[in-house]
């Protein structure tokens, strides 16, 4: 019996979406039957489909950020960010397609041409999170149909009204109704897509549990294109700065923005001890100022509850658990309202757990080391299986050339949030936090494989090396 799959609000428990758990079969079935007609179109043709799911998307803007603003709990001006997003990609990954992935011709010896061009895999798989429901599988969507790949959609099962949305805008914008199939369910459908021996690959975004999951089952399947995007324990360390207003502001977007559930946030706030004391003091006073509220509230709350309870149940017990390892809370983490998701914003001090665990504790929770030297400060940052975001805020030029040398991750920012810089810039880590194919204008890499020829109108070619001489022996008187 086909299964059902419910969404809820997570300010309200209201609930928002009801349909039935997708077809696996079915829709590999569907994405594959229209996979050559799709890849055969002209390009040009593609990318102006493209164009016009941005004008679609534009034209229902306000919807699709409401939506996304009841469905994650995130406020609703981080909503619209998120739909500013998804217009802005379509002329980056149109350009980039171009950019990264176009044609290039050279005039041969005797006519010939040697080209290099680029072909779609066939059929993907995108499987996406809940946090970013539409800008992070659009991330990858896109950038396969420009390139002539067919798609079979996945969205987190904790957000499957703002994925189909996202493909109805695509489906009303003129992609093929075929070439982009959404497919509706959890894990186990997840677990089915990926491991489906009619796709040709899966660009996964989520947790680095899935992602090494999916890598295992992908193993013996060099064939098939693997891209994953995963979590990250991102380091903000911050060292001497003339403005510790303004460094607590950045620490706070780090830590807290979006409630904690970015993949960039900063987890772990790595502190020279003598500021300490300063830092936590300013930040207190922010933190107390920061809004919790629903996504929809007047006046607008810094942040949202997160995804669900048990996620908020699972972060109180992850909070409890570094308190008995020898953690000390500086800003508790408390639950708002008694049966909602909501949580503020919270700061403990890990410096005295010996072990500390290297999770993504993937809410508002940040926790801080303090340190004697900035090469400590280093050793702490590189202390995690993880390699997605690293910040430095204050300290000297020299500091930061050194930060940026010896730090891992895919993205180091200096006096800035530990966030990606969008656009076409490359968006990944590495560690467990991605195999090394970066989003961004990069996705165009891996939506696409080079072909080179050699090309002439007619053969020509003789043997000039190696040839015995012609026999003449038997040849007539
Ligand atoms: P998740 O790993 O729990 O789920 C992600 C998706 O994978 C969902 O659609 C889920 O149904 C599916 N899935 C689960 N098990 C599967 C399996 N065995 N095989 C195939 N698919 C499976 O992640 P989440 O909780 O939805 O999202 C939050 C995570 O995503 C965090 O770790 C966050 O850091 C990460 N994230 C990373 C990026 C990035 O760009 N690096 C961006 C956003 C979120």
């Amino acid at each position: 019996m086909t299964e059902k799959l419910q969404s809820f609000e997570p300010a309200t428990g209201a609930l928002l979406w009801g349909g039935l758990q997708g077809d696996v079969d079915a829709e590999v079935e569907r994405a594959t039957s229209v996979s050559a007609l799709w890849a055969a179109q002209p390009v040009i043709k593609r990318m102006e489909t493209l164009r016009r799911f941005a004008n679609a998307v534009r034209a229902k803007d306000e919807a699709l950020a409401d939506l996304i603003a009841r469905e994650t709990g995130k406020p609703l001006w981080d909503a619209r960010l998120e739909v500013s997003s998804v217009i802005g990609r379509v002329d980056m990954h149109i350009a980039a397609y171009s950019e990264r992935t176009g044609q290039k011709r050279m005039d041969g010896a005797m006519n010939s041409r040697q080209s290099v061009r680029h072909k779609p895999h066939g059929v993907l798989a995108v499987i996406g999170p809940y946090n970013f429901p539409v800008d992070v599988p659009a991330g990858q969507i896109l950038p396969a149909l420009v390139a002539g790949n067919s798609v079979v959609f996945k969205p987190s099962e904790k957000t499957p009204a703002t994925g189909a949305l996202l493909v109805e805008l695509l489906h009303e914008a003129g992609v093929p109704r075929d070439a982009v199939r959404l497919l509706i369910g959890g894990p186990d459908i997840g677990k089915a897509l990926a491991r489906h021996e009619g796709i040709n690959g899966v660009l996964f975004t989520g947790s680095a549990r899935t992602g090494i999951a999916i890598n295992r089952a992908l193993a013996a399947y060099p064939e098939k294109i693997v891209a994953l995007e995963m979590g990250g324990n991102n380091p903000l360390v911050l060292w001497d700065t003339p403005d510790l207003a303004a460094a607590a502001a950045i620490i706070a977007q780090s830590a807290y923005g979006t409630s904690g559930q970015r993949c960039t946030a900063a987890r772990r706030l790595i502190v020279r001890e003598g500021l300490a004391n300063d830092i936590v003091a300013e930040l207190r006073k922010l933190v107390a100022r920061l809004i919790v509220d629903h996504p929809h509230a007047e006046p607008a709350p810094f942040m949202g509850p997160v995804i669900d309870n048990q996620t908020a149940d699972g972060l109180s017990e992850s909070f409890m658990a570094l308190m008995s390892m020898g953690g000390r809370p500086l800003v508790h983490l408390r639950r708002t309202e008694e049966k909602r998701p909501f949580l503020s914003p919270a700061l403990i001090d890990v410096t005295a757990i010996e072990d500390r665990p290297d999770i993504e504790l993937f809410g508002p929770i940040l926790q801080m080391i303090r340190v004697e030297s900035f090469d400590a400060a280093i050793q702490e940052a590189n202390a995690t299986r993880y390699g997605l975001s690293a910040a430095l805020v204050g300290g000297s030029p020299e500091h930061y050339e050194q930060f940026w040398q010896q730090v891992r991750a895919g993205i180091i920012n200096w006096n800035g949030p530990t966030f990606g810089i969008g656009g076409s810039a490359p968006f990944g880590g590495i560690g467990v936090s991605g195999n090394h194919r970066p989003a961004g204008g990069h996705a165009a890499d891996f939506c696409a494989y080079p072909v080179t020829s050699s090309e002439a109108d007619q053969p020509r070619a003789g043997i000039g090396i190696g040839l015995a001489p012609i026999d003449t022996s038997g040849m007539g008187d």
